[in-house]
């Protein structure tokens, strides 16, 4: 569980080890008068006297000993990151320098931070809510160019001011309500239901985007699932290894030789995909070949985008209905005749497009030739990859990458309907309160606005590295 210490807190921010410098961050209110005791500013003034927003130039020393020359920022509270005074002294990053600087520091009594308190005390003072403290995680784990974006969207506020607004206005009318309970013989009227009834609808419905948004935000932060189907030998493995220019699978020409679910991301054009190379999908009797043919399946499913790949020596029928057992709604399919290098004439334009007809939906398909064996229209199928994401993520403009605050926003969205629905049926207004209550809590708690639970901000805080 975290602890929330009062004092004066230290620790490392930049990663432990070698680098040509390292940086040391110090919060509290003791700050300025602690680094007093080792920083000795070229310019001859006293620490007490530094400007806030400068940087300086000072001699770090310890018993009269010089440890370092150090490069020392001053952020007066609560125009800093936590709130508090923040002290950050960039020394040379030898591991040396960087123990011995810490030390001197915990000697004279400064804590060592606990993993996440800087970010902890920035969400206490104020300086953002639980979401934008969450989104500094993220940022700071951001590998792809989309999954940077979503983050940095998120600690600017992203969804959390308009949620908090709407949730101030449902405590008001929580509030109207309980009051005409007070006054419930007199059969008086505070709150305006038809305004209630639109400010929840309008709850459900920002409330409904934003829930949608995740399934988008969840696959940017941790990779778009993309499986590769097809029936044996139809040149899956292959287009994995093309894909990733090494012996990831193993290919070779006995059908059903990828008996295991294969799965690797790679980064196009600042979107990490997640490559799902399934086992060869056909009726058998091995068990274990058939426990494999169940995973993929399951893989399949749960795929953002599939990629089917066929020959046309394969009987029309046969793909038809193995692509539509596949395929499932709300899922991309880029349907690829693959080995086209077999034949003078190239792809075969006019089956993919009688197969693309034949399939039901002819939203999010699309159709293409490619050879794995001399890479032609690799390309152009990264390429088509990319577009589709972004397509994707253009439908939304806010994005929720977090699975707490999609639960949270689950939970939310499931209180408003209870609450519309007893609106629409007027129930009493104790009841409707309790409903109120609900909805609110909820909400409160993707922004933070509950008491502040130990166990929430325990769990939330925990994850961070120390120094964050
Ligand atoms: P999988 O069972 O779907 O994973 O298929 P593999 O990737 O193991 O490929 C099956 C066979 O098809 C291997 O002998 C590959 O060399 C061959 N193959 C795969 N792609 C191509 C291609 O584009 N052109 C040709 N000519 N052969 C290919």
């Amino acid at each position: 569980l975290i602890m929330l210490s009062e004092g004066t807190i230290i620790a490392l921010s930049t990663p432990n080890g070698v680098g040509a410098i390292g940086v040391i961050r110090l919060s509290g209110n003791l700050a300025i008068e602690k680094t007093g005791l080792f920083v000795f500013p070229k310019n001859k003034k006293s620490c007490k006297n530094i400007l806030p927003n400068t940087a300086f130039l000072a001699d770090f020393i310890y018993k009269e000993q010089l440890i370092d020359e150090v490069l020392v920022t001053f952020f007066k509270g609560p125009n800093s990151y936590t709130g508090e005074d923040v002290v950050e002294i960039s020394c040379h990053g030898s591991s040396y320098i960087l123990q011995k600087i810490i030390s001197c520091f915990l000697e004279s009594k400064v804590l060592p931070a606990q993993p996440g308190e800087f970010t902890l005390r920035a969400y206490l003072n104020k300086k953002m809510d639980l979401s934008q403290a969450e989104a500094v995680a993220d940022i700071i784990a951001s590998e792809s160019e989309a999954a940077h974006r979503i983050a940095m969207q998120q600690m600017r506020g992203g969804f959390s001011k308009n949620m908090e607004e709407l949730r101030q206005q449902l405590i008001q009318f929580k509030a109207l309500i309980e009051l005409e309970l007070d006054f419930s013989e007199e059969e008086v009227s505070f709150a305006n239901k038809d305004q209630l009834k639109g400010l929840l609808s309008t709850l459900h419905n920002d409330i409904y985007m934003l829930k949608e948004s995740f399934l988008f935000g969840n696959v940017i932060k941790n990779g778009v699932p993309v499986a590769i189907a097809g029936k044996p030998n139809a040149g899956k493995s292959s287009l994995l290894n093309t894909l990733f220019n090494e012996e990831k699978a193993i290919v070779s020409n006995i059908p059903g030789t990828t008996r295991d679910v294969i799965e690797d991301t790679l980064t196009i054009d600042g979107i990490i995909f997640r490559f799902i190379d399934t086992a060869g999908l056909r009726e058998t009797s091995d068990l274990i070949e058939a426990m494999g043919v169940k995973k993929a399946r399951e893989k399949i499913t749960q795929a953002s985008l599939l990629i089917y790949l066929y020959e046309r020596t394969t009987a029309f029928k046969d793909l038809i209905s193995e692509i539509k057992s596949l395929q499932h709604k709300n899922q991309n399919l880029i349907l690829i005749e693959n080995k086209i290098d077999q034949y003078s004439d190239g792809f075969d334009n006019i089956l993919n497009n009688e197969l693309l007809s034949a399939l039901d939906s002819k939203e999010n398909i699309f159709g293409m030739g490619i050879s794995t064996l001399t890479s032609e229209s690799i390309a152009p199928l990264k390429a088509h990859l990319v577009k589709t994401l972004k397509e994707m993520g253009d439908k939304a403009t806010v994005v929720v990458n977090n699975s707490r605050h999609y639960h949270a926003l689950i939970n939310a969205f499931k209180a408003i309907e209870i609450t519309m629905d007893g609106l629409e049926n007027d129930i009493p207004g104790d009841l409707l309160s309790i409903e109120l209550k609900e909805a609110i809590f909820y909400i409160g708690s993707i922004t933070g606005n509950i008491d502040n639970d130990q166990d929430v901000l325990g769990t939330i805080f925990g994850q961070f590295c120390i120094g964050k």
